[in-house]
């Protein structure tokens, strides 16, 4: 295969223990511009992307929708950040997961999710992200800051 923009580093990448459950993280550098992994999953059809209660949903296109459920996808335990490192680039019918800059060893990766995503599914918990929930520097005190009741399983 020709490699072109859109072809996958094969950065060290790794699934650690992150702010929300799980995240994926650089394990050496990234330069900026680069693909760093493909988001993949098996195309819904119409039916599907009605019913479908996956939390691993991408729309590609207006007509084109993955579940990128599977275990293979290793881009699916990227996170939402609002300051995000890496962005996505569709790219004919494909999702690619470019580096927005250049990522240090042992950061974690995100991309933005949109409005549509954040007001659903991240708005009603609280985002997270580094932005959002900067990494408490002693007794960080924050009135808006909400410790989770219970702790969930991945
Ligand atoms: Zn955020």
């Amino acid at each position: 295969m020709k490699k072109s923009k859109y072809t996958p580093g094969g950065f060290s990448l790794a699934v650690k223990r992150a702010r929300a459950g799980r995240g994926l993280f650089a394990q050496e550098p990234i330069p900026k511009g680069v693909c760093v992994i493909e988001y993949t999953g098996r195309t819904l059809d119409e039916e599907e992307e009605l019913t479908s209660r996956s939390r691993y949903l991408f729309e590609v296109t207006a007509k084109k929708t993955i579940d990128g459920w599977d275990k293979a996808n290793t881009a699916r335990y990227i996170n939402h950040s609002c300051r995000p490192n890496c962005e996505i680039d569709i790219h004919r019918g494909r999702v690619f997961v470019m580096s927005k800059r250049a990522i240090k060893p042992g950061e974690e990766l995100g991309y933005n999710y949109g409005k549509t995503y954040f007001d659903e599914f991240i708005k009603p918990i609280g985002c997270r992200c580094v932005k959002c929930m900067p990494e408490p520097k002693g007794g960080a005190k924050k009135s808006s800051a909400k410790k989770p009741s219970a702790k969930k399983a991945a």
